[in-house]
């Protein structure tokens, strides 16, 4: 019998320490420290390499999970880094923000009974520590004359500036905010996702030659037919910030907020680059109370947490099976004292001049057509749930700018942009120069779909320019 028959047995699933909960509350650093010396390898190491790899199957990057899993168990970093890049151009950053029990790791074989590979952490802290070392991703073999302009320096951005740039292009990545990153900088809190994080990579992707132009408003600051004109293609990659309006009677009292303005503000505030119009609630003392169920709602709520709320609750018209949100998320939330109010349906936002409640009814759950469950509300059950700040998270729509239209950038009914087609590239706009993908394609996605399409839209664009990447 070999010296380790079963590591998955000999090495239980772990996650890096998670900081203890009284002290995570009090500030916004991550809640995961670093893997201890050789927990990584050995984590690694419980992979079977089953021979089917459901894990790669269900990475929306199809990255090489099996594979990259053996580097680390063998203490190959660089290597492991090195092909982590080569389908994952922001590893470090979807190791983090995944919802892994939904995509890797809820398909890895050994998650029923033993406990799936920690998957998302390792990719993360072995593209950190490789980038602490020194490590990098190769550079361009060689410089072409092309020039490609990208708007949003999101992940969808990100992503294609890398491949971009590395193929021999220059990149110029245009952004009407001051920091790179879209949502990972802005919407997404540091204690998911720390911003220090966010400018490694930049510091990485401008080393490669990429150059990011912020406070830059496309369309306000700078035409984009300029753009179109000046450059041999252009990224289209502005995401999806119309927020769902549930027009609830009350919303416009004082004391109720919008969610992302109310994260934006509070990553500004942290950032120390929080403008006049960036209104941040004294949350101090107060009930919060957060309605809606999905990743946004969550970020929302463990803010309210650390941001002094005496007690925050969250109201979702569903029950937990059918949360929009991440299971870890809600944990987390649950973990940290956030209150849940299941399959309650919100009917007024309650005040006079301002806020102090929130009606809400019980609701049952009724299978649509679709077999998806349907809240209905159940008669004479409404109630007040008191509240001193109520935070509105109920998702985003596609924010087509005007601009859109004038260069010839189709969108459907729903203003999501129109890209591919029996007649055009991938990700190809209906003017043939302009590409487009991530959140202003999908409309409110993921990141690590905003990085698939960020990847595969370089892929279309060297492509028409003619470039071997
Ligand atoms: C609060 C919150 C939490 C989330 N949490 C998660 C999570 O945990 N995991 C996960 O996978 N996904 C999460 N998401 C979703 C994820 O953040 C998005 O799907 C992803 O960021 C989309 O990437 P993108 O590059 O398409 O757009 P964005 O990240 O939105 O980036 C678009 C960029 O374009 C810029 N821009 C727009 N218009 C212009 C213009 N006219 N001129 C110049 N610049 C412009 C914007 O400033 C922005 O920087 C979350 C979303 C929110 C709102
Ligand atoms: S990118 Fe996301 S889904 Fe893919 S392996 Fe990493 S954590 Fe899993």
């Amino acid at each position: 019998m070999s010296e380790k028959p079963f590591p998955f047995l000999k090495f239980p699933r772990a996650l890096p320490r998670e900081i203890a909960i009284p002290i995570r509350v009090v500030g916004f650093g991550e809640i995961h420290a670093d893997f201890a010396d050789g927990d990584a390898g050995d984590q690694a190491s419980r992979c079977i390499d089953c021979g089917n790899p459901y894990c790669s199957w269900a990475c929306p990057l199809g990255n090489r999970i099996p594979q990259w899993l053996k580097l680390v168990r063998d203490g190959r970093i660089d290597d492991a880094a090195t092909l982590m890049h080569e389908t994952n151009p922001l590893p470090e950053i979807c190791g983090r923000v995944c919802p892994q029990d939904r995509l890797c790791e809820g398909d890895c074989t050994l998650e029923e009974g033993f406990g799936a590979v920690t998957i998302g952490a390792i990719e993360r802290s072995i593209t950190d520590e490789a980038l602490r070392r020194g490590w990098r991703p190769s550079p361009a073999p060689s410089t072409t004359d092309k020039r490609v302009a990208i708007v949003g320096a999101g992940p969808a951005g990100l992503a294609a500036a890398d491949r971009l740039v590395r193929a021999g292009v220059a990149v110029d990545v245009f952004d009407r905010y001051e920091e790179i990153g879209g949502l990972l900088t802005f919407g997404i809190p540091p204690f998911k996702l720390e911003k220090s994080v966010v400018r490694t990579r930049r510091a990485v992707l401008e080393e490669l030659g990429v150059r990011f132009r912020l406070g830059v408003d496309i369309g306000r600051d700078l035409a984009f037919d300029a753009i179109v004109a000046d450059y041999d293609a252009v990224f289209v990659a502005t995401g999806a910030y119309r927020f769902v309006d549930a027009r609830l009677p009350g919303q416009d009292l004082a004391g109720v907020h919008a969610a992302l303005p109310f994260l934006i503000a509070n990553a500004r505030h942290l950032l120390g680059t929080a403008a006049a119009g960036d209104v941040l609630p004294d949350l101090a003392g107060k009930r919060v109370v957060v309605l809606g169920g999905g990743d946004t709602a969550m970020d929302c709520v463990r803010t309210a947490v650390r941001l002094g709320a005496a007690r925050v609750t969250c109201a979702y018209r569903r029950d937990e099976a059918n949360m929009p949100g991440s299971r870890k998320e809600v944990k987390n939330a649950k973990d940290e004292g956030v209150i849940f109010r299941f399959q309650a349906q919100p009917l007024s936002i309650t005040g006079n001049g301002t806020v102090d409640g929130v009606e809400i009814a019980e609701t049952r759950l009724v299978a649509d057509n679709n077999g998806r469950a349907r809240a209905e509300i159940v008669e004479g059950s409404a109630q007040v749930i008191p509240a001193d700040i109520v935070i509105l998270s109920f998702g985003f729509l596609p924010s087509p700018d005007d601009w859109f239209e004038t260069s010839g950038i189709g969108t459907d009914a729903s203003g999501r942009v129109e890209v591919g087609g029996n007649t055009r590239l991938p990700y190809q706009t209906a003017n043939p120069k302009v590409f487009a993908g991530g959140d202003t394609v999908r409309g409110a996605d993921l990141v690590v779909r905003a990085v698939l399409d960020g990847r595969e839209a370089a892929k279309a664009i060297l492509g028409r320019l003619g470039v071997i990447a």
